[in-house]
């Protein structure tokens, strides 16, 4: 990269965080420069044509509960410069072995009522974070600090410590809702015995009614799209194709922030860190990473429970039990037989992504960190089971393991998309406890999902990252 005279900012990469962070700076009056290592911007928002000319695929993100609902996000004019929101009817469905659903709606009460005999405790436990989600948001979505709701963020916090597989035994008694509400916490990447497992659930859940959960027409690019045009209209520039390998590679600037995760700052600051910072770096951990499928599809998925055509997310697994053991066992570095599988069908209210009366779809499940084994066949035998003749359907597939993944984007590490485990201690100290956005070294800042409120596409990590950094320049 040229090295012209100094600027005020240099961004490292151009996820939704990095770009989060630039518009930020931007909009603050600062000059601002994105450099990104890969071809094109968008980090986990691109969408390419992986399979079959025509078919647009989402190459990481499809499903936007955090891109929605994002506190910063929802403060830019983004429907401006392209990017549209599409909902589903039903937020999310996850088919169980009877051959039924149990769906998430974004009525609360309709919810509650197709949950039979749990409707009610669906209901004591969602209704409070319904009514005070705009309060919580902020308090949630942002680095450890005094709450300002205090008492509302001590009753979501009660509840969210919790293992999500206790809660949902100890608030449900019947498969749907226990089902429903492990598969939501499985997006923690964690065992759903563990600590805090419960707050995804949460969260996610309290999205699907306050928010939904959507995609964004024409592919997740379009989210990407839409943050860099209004980052040039603010007078930033992006410069692609120039993998930062260190620092010195950056061309002067009073702040550096760097979308990357701990590891990476590790290899690109790491002589100019304090040894006790570096040892935090080499102490922080990554998890479970994913492996994925993309299919072009001669017709829409066969689902028995016929509520799932009308979701573009559906979780795959079973009973909560299912779920559970399978999410353990990837912990313990085993691949399960039958993998707790997240599939999303955009085409299904996006027919712009594919040819006429054709689909893509997408599907990761979890794997032990690293992992290369091709699980193609387990993926495609769970969805068989919930939608036989999907296999008919198959017109291409591309696949990506752990590593393939890391190859692609330098902070997808042995394939955890999530910047880093989310357990108890990394969610508190994301590489640390207080300002974790800032490293020793003046002026440069880490902006990733490496830092809180950690993974998701959301942009609330580069916003809080640049809000430090502004306050820091004052
Ligand atoms: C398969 C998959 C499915 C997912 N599904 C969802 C979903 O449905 N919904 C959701 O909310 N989230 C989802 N995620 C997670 C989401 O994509 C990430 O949490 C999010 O993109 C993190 O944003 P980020 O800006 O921190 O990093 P990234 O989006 O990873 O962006 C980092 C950018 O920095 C660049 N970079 C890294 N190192 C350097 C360097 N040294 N020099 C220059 N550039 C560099 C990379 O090329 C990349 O463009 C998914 C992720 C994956 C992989």
């Amino acid at each position: 990269m040229a090295k012209g005279s100094d600027m005020d900012a240099v961004v490292v990469g151009s996820g939704p965080n990095g770009l989060a962070a630039a518009v930020t700076l931007a909009r603050a009056g600062l000059s601002v420069t994105v450099v990104e290592g890969a071809p094109t911007i968008g980090g986990g928002t691109r969408s390419e044509e992986l399979t079959l000319p025509g078919f647009l695929h989402d190459v990481c993100s499809a499903i936007h509960p955090l891109g929605v609902a994002s506190p910063f996000f929802k403060t830019l004019p983004l429907s401006e410069y392209g990017l549209e929101w599409i909902y589903p009817e039903v937020q999310l469905a996850h088919p169980l072995p009877d051959g039924e659903a149990a769906l998430l709606l974004r009525d609360l009460d309709a919810t509650s009522s197709l949950l039979g005999k749990d409707g009610p405790s669906y209901r004591r436990l969602f209704q409070p974070l319904v009514e005070r989600w705009d309060d919580l948001a902020p308090d949630l979505l942002a680095p450890l600090h005094f709450p300002r709701h205090p008492v509302a963020t001590a009753l979501f916090g009660i509840r969210a410590l919790l293992p999500a597989h206790q809660l949902a035994r100890f608030s449900f008694k019947e498969a749907p809702a226990r089902a429903l509400f492990c598969g939501m916490s499985a997006h923690a990447f964690l065992p759903l015995q563990h600590p805090l497992t419960s707050a995804f659930g949460l969260i996610l859940g309290t999205l699907g009614h306050v928010a939904g959960w959507p995609v964004a027409r024409g592919g997740s690019q379009s989210l990407a799209a839409a943050l860099a045009t209004y980052l040039r209209s603010l007078g930033g520039e992006l410069v692609t194709g120039c993998q930062v390998k260190s620092l010195a590679d950056l061309p002067a600037a009073r702040i550096v922030m760097l979308d990357v995760t701990e590891r990476q700052l590790e290899a690109i600051a790491g002589p100019h860190l304090p040894a006790a910072y570096q040892r935090r770096l080499q102490r922080y951990r990554y998890g479970p990473g994913v492996f994925k499928i993309d299919w072009a599809l001669d017709g829409p998925i066969p689902w028995t429970a016929a509520d799932c055509r009308h979701s573009a997310t559906v979780h795959v697994g079973g009973t909560a039990e299912d779920v559970t053991a399978g999410e353990a066992e990837v912990w313990r570095g085993v691949h399960p037989e039958r993998p707790f599988v997240l599939v999303a069908q955009p085409t299904l209210i996006d027919p712009s992504r594919a040819p006429q009366g054709k689909h893509i779809a997408w599907a990761y499940c979890h794997v032990p960190h690293g992992s290369t084994v091709d699980m193609t066949a387990r993926i495609e035998a769970q969805i068989e089971r919930f939608a036989p003749g999907f296999r008919d359907l198959v017109l291409g597939r591309h696949t990506r393991n752990c590593l393939q993944y890391e190859h692609y984007n330098a902070n997808i590490i042995g394939g955890d998309i999530n910047g880093g485990v989310q357990d108890l201690r990394q969610f508190l100290a994301r590489p640390k406890l207080l300002a974790p956005y800032r490293t020793p070294l003046p002026g440069v800042y880490l902006c990733s999902s490496g830092t809180p409120p950690g993974g998701g596409v959301h942009g609330m990590c580069g916003y809080h990252a640049a809000s430090l950094a502004l306050r820091d320049l004052k």
